[in-house]
């Protein structure tokens, strides 16, 4: 089968498009035939080294097909099912993909392959920084950086579901739009906008409850200085490049605030963790509480073209690679 694989890490260049041997599914394992490939930052992250792997490896985390072959002790999954994943193992960009079989969920009839590889990792996310890492409540208000983004799109319309005064900052006006359509309340446009002066703005001076940034470095300081008394800052990403180490000291000055940095894979390590935030993800979906946009496709062997979009802050919403 043909599947995406680096030697070493560096640039979207490093991306190689090879033969390589068919999995086969080891005990708990489960072999998808994949119809579509999820693309997330945190790909880039391990294509570049920011967040270190061995090498030569392949890459991406999320999928969905059908599965092929069932291994030993597997009971949840039959051959034929529908069946997606998002926490790895690494090397989703592939035509084929052995996974745990405790680490996959099964898809609803109403949700297709695209849109379940374009909303899985990143609709999961967003599910647990709203309703378990700062449980936003009706009338708060909450900051979503990147808004237009994957993760983004989902965040604004879940947060603007609950009642939340949604601020999202986007990177241009085009972008500013699509997350209005969305749902938000207000817009910073970084390209011409100070994030901390409108959020003071909007907020009559006292500051957003609960900052959620997967920026990292280039809005580190803007979201210290965008929260009220002890407001949350969630810093989940790092798509500017890693958030600085800070003094405890400053989390004190600046209103006695909290700090977390959580990952998906805590919020959903057990089986039922998983399969409860991807049905209410699947749930949300059905509802029209959250509209997953048509992802923008790229063939497999594009995969390098997709990083090279996502990392020039181009695209919008979803990105899926197509086997
Ligand atoms: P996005 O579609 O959100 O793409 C990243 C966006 O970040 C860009 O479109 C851009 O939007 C914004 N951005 C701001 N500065 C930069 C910069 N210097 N370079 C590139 N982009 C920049 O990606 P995803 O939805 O896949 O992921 C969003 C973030 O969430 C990532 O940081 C990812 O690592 C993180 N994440 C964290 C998880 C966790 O559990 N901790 C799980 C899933 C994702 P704009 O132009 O509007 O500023």
């Amino acid at each position: 089968m043909k599947a995406v694989r680096i030697s070493q890490t560096g640039g979207p260049d490093v991306i190689r498009f090879e033969e390589v041997a068919a999995p086969q599914a080891g005990a708990g394992e489960i072999v998808i035939r994949q119809r579509a490939i999820g693309v997330n930052f945190i790909d880039t992250y391990h294509r570049t080294g920011l967040y270190p792997i061995p090498t030569p490896s392949g890459l991406g985390l999320e999928g969905a097909g059908e599965v092929i072959e069932v291994g030993a002790g597997v009971t949840r999954f039959k051959v034929g099912d529908r069946a997606g994943f998002c926490s790895g193992p690494i090397g989703a960009y592939a035509e084929m993909h052995a996974v745990p079989a405790a680490r996959a969920v099964t898809i609803p009839d109403g949700v297709s392959d695209d849109i379940a590889a374009a909303s899985m990792l990143k609709g999961m996310t967003a599910r647990y920084l709203l309703k378990r890492t700062y449980p936003l409540k009706a009338g708060e208000f909450a900051i979503v950086h990147a808004a237009a983004g994957g993760v983004g799109q989902i965040a604004v319309q879940w947060a603007a579901h609950i009642g939340a005064v949604v601020i999202a900052v986007v990177g241009s006006a085009a972008k500013g739009e699509i997350a209005r359509t969305l749902g938000a309340n207000h817009v910073i446009d970084t390209s011409k906008e100070d994030i901390v002066k409108r959020v003071r703005e909007i907020t009559n001076g006292e500051g957003a409850h609960v900052s959620y940034d997967s920026v990292g470095k280039d809005t580190f300081q803007a979201s210290l200085d965008s929260l009220r008394p002890l407001g949350m800052f969630v810093s989940f990403g790092n798509a500017s490049g890693a958030a600085p180490p800070f003094d405890p000291g400053i989390l004190a000055q600046k209103g006695s605030l909290f700090f977390t940095r959580p990952t998906l894979f805590t919020y959903t390590r057990t089986p039922e963790l998983l399969q409860e935030t991807a049905d209410d993800l699947f749930e949300g979906i059905a509802k029209g509480i959250v509209k997953i946009a048509p992802p923008t496709r790229y063939a497999l062997a594009d995969a390098a073209q997709a990083h090279r979009d996502l990392e020039a802050r181009k695209t919008t919403g979803s990105l899926v690679l197509v086997p």
